[in-house]
């Protein structure tokens, strides 16, 4: 469950076309194979993240960034295909016909349901940093802990770096510990964020609201950026000043292609990283919509699609 299936459900876009089946963080079996299918047989475990199709001819596509893909890429869901004119549906489901090039391999290492978050939070976090070639010695702050922010700070902290958490929940802050930080910063306590002027090569910001970005501006080094994956937004005004004294940059950055897709998942099956999960079963779907507009979910939701099968919605059986 993306914080994105909440917005699209809702309308929040007013981009919404009904009946919508939203999912895009998506770990199964095939079932079945089309005749010219090559890459994949029956009962390999296989995800699928936000995006189905693209126009597979572009500049971006060729490099596998079918994210950036110049015609716009099919979404897994509420999604218009460019060439078929077919609407897509998501992961929601009990099955789903996707063409093989856009199947990840999930690791056979990682638990199924914590692997599915990769889909599109792991490797939204695991794009932005390796575009930023993040490694040992540098310094980065992850601004926010939801479901993006807790794969970003494990995936930080696994390609060396040194990780500050920024929440306004300090209620979180055994898990941003936990989770390999070493910091855990809140915005509104400004002593300690002057303490910290200066001292970030990266700021990766998955706040998913309009915000201020000037103070965190502060905190970045000669040649920092401050970069957001979380908010599709309009972006309040920026001090060029700041910018321009330091060389930094405002920058932006969007789910990953399907070959960073394939990388974030073998890094993490070799690893051992997986999202935090609270496994549902699809008819608390309403309350764990609402549990994560409350940012009351540590720190994904994932629903046991079997459960669309049972009227009494009771998952325990199956764990
Ligand atoms: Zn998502
Ligand atoms: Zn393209």
């Amino acid at each position: 469950v993306c914080h994105t299936d909440v917005h699209e459900t809702r309308n929040d876009w007013h981009s919404t076309s009904y009946p919508i089946v939203p999912g895009h963080e998506i770990v199964g079996r095939v079932r079945a194979t089309g005749s010219r299918v090559t890459r994949f047989v029956v009962g390999d475990l296989v995800g699928i993240g936000a995006m189905v199709d693209s126009c597979r001819h572009c500049e971006a596509c060729v490099k596998s960034l079918q994210q950036y893909c110049h015609r716009g890429p099919t979404f897994t869901y509420n999604s218009k295909n460019n060439v078929t004119g077919e609407v897509t549906y998501g992961g929601y489901s009990d099955s789903l016909v996707v063409n093989e090039d856009f199947v990840l391999r999930v690791p056979s290492s990682l638990n199924p349901a914590a692997a599915a978050p990769l889909m599109c939070a792991g490797v939204t976090m695991y794009s932005a940093l390796r575009h930023y070639a993040i490694g040992a010695g540098m310094k980065i702050g992850i601004v926010g802990l939801g479901g993006l922010g807790h794969m970003g700070v494990k995936l930080a902290v696994a390609m060396g770096a040194e990780v500050a958490v920024f929440t306004t929940s300090l209620g979180k802050t055994g898990d941003a510990l936990r989770l390999g930080a070493t910091e855990v910063l809140t915005p509104a306590n400004l002593d300690a964020v002057t303490q910290h002027a200066r001292n970030f090569d990266l700021l990766v910001s998955t706040i998913g609201s309009v915000h201020d970005v000037n103070p965190y501006l502060e905190l970045l080094k000669r040649d920092g950026s401050y970069v957001i994956v979380g908010a599709l937004e309009p972006i309040p005004t920026v001090r060029g000043n700041l910018l321009a004294s330091r060389r930094i940059a405002v920058a932006g950055s969007f789910i990953g292609g399907i070959a960073e897709t394939q990388e974030v998942l073998d890094f993490c099956g070799e690893r051992g990283i997986a999202a935090d999960i609270e496994l549902i079963p699809i008819q608390d779907i309403n309350s764990a919509f609402d549990r994560v507009v409350a940012k009351d979910v540590r720190y994904r939701f994932v629903i046991d699609m079997a459960s669309i099968h049972d009227r009494a919605g009771t998952i325990a059986s199956r764990r």
